[in-house]
């Protein structure tokens, strides 16, 4: 039995509805899923009454961009229930800044003869935690570029030309933040980190000593072997090997529901280890 703790909806930059991304997983006869949208639980609900419904478990989540010492990270947070709480009140101010980078890449943008305006990016976001996902379908939309990958490659990208960072909580604060909110956090996509100067190793062991309870492990877009390399990481220190897809609907259209590309399979006692590691 498999499930699948990494998928994005409407609510930020996925494509499906938050009924619908559950749907999905039930027929796919997953266990359980987690949603896991970008600084906001607005599609926890939804996806809620939809999960009860079909029977199938819905585990509240969200997914954080972090800074830990210079380096990016993506943390996801487990069992944040869409009520106030110490996580749940600080999202709201990072969405807030969201808005302010949007405006500065647009700015950006226009400079550089893009002209798209900021109606143009919110016709493509059905969701409150906006992003550079959908400004990409507005530059899709006005015919400057094919997909959002092509957006992201030639100018939205970290770096990239129109490039503007924004505010981030810190890793140690982010995990502080769910474990007050009932909550536990795993490193997303690992490998996508750059750690710098230092190694993905001692990141892991910093914020498993600052109460990280794991690793995402089974992820799509990590090879085969890598996954297994990374589970046998996690279980040297102590941290469970979580996973899922990142699904997005088109906005990846690589990536699908508990399956990834097709060989990914996260096995349903993970679901039971970050379980236990609940404060
Ligand atoms: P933002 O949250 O506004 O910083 O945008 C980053 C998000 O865009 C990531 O979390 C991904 O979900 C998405 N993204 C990044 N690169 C790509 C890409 N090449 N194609 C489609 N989506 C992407
Ligand atoms: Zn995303
Ligand atoms: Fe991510
Ligand atoms: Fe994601």
């Amino acid at each position: 039995m498999a499930v699948d703790l990494h998928l994005h909806s409407t609510a930020s930059d996925g494509t499906d509805t938050p009924a619908t991304v559950v749907r999905i997983a039930a027929d796919r006869a997953l266990t359980a899923i987690a949603l896991t949208d970008h600084d906001t639980l607005s599609g926890i609900p939804e996806a809620q009454v939809a999960a009860c419904e079909l029977g199938i478990d819905l585990v509240p989540g969200v997914e954080l961009s972090v800074d830990h010492h210079g380096v990016k990270i993506h943390l996801l947070a487990y069992f944040i229930e869409p009520t106030p709480g110490p996580l749940q009140d600080r999202l709201d101010t990072l969405r807030t800044g969201r808005d302010v980078r949007n405006v500065e890449i647009l700015r950006r943008l226009r400079a550089m003869g893009y002209a798209i305006t900021l109606d143009d990016v919110l016709a493509h976001a059905k969701g409150d935690a906006v992003g550079r996902p959908h400004i990409a379908d507005a530059l899709v939309a006005s015919g400057a570029v094919n997909d959002r990958a092509q957006a992201f490659r030639d100018l939205l990208r970290d770096g990239g030309p129109a490039y503007v960072e924004r505010e981030r909580l810190t890793a140690v604060q982010a995990i502080g933040l769910a474990t007050a909110s009932g909550g536990v956090t795993s490193i997303a996509h690992p490998l996508t980190i750059n750690p710098g100067d230092v190694t993905l190793r001692s990141i892991f062991v910093e914020l498993r000593d600052a109460g990280l309870a794991g690793i995402e492990a089974y992820y799509s877009e990590h090879p085969p072997h890598i996954r297994a390399q990374l589970a046998d990481i996690a279980s040297e220190l102590g941290l469970v090997a979580t996973g899922g897809s990142d699904y997005h609907g088109a906005g990846k259209p690589h990536l699908q529901i508990g399956v990834g590309k097709g060989d990914l399979v996260v096995p349903d006692h993970v679901l039971e280890e970050l379980r236990s590691r609940r404060p």
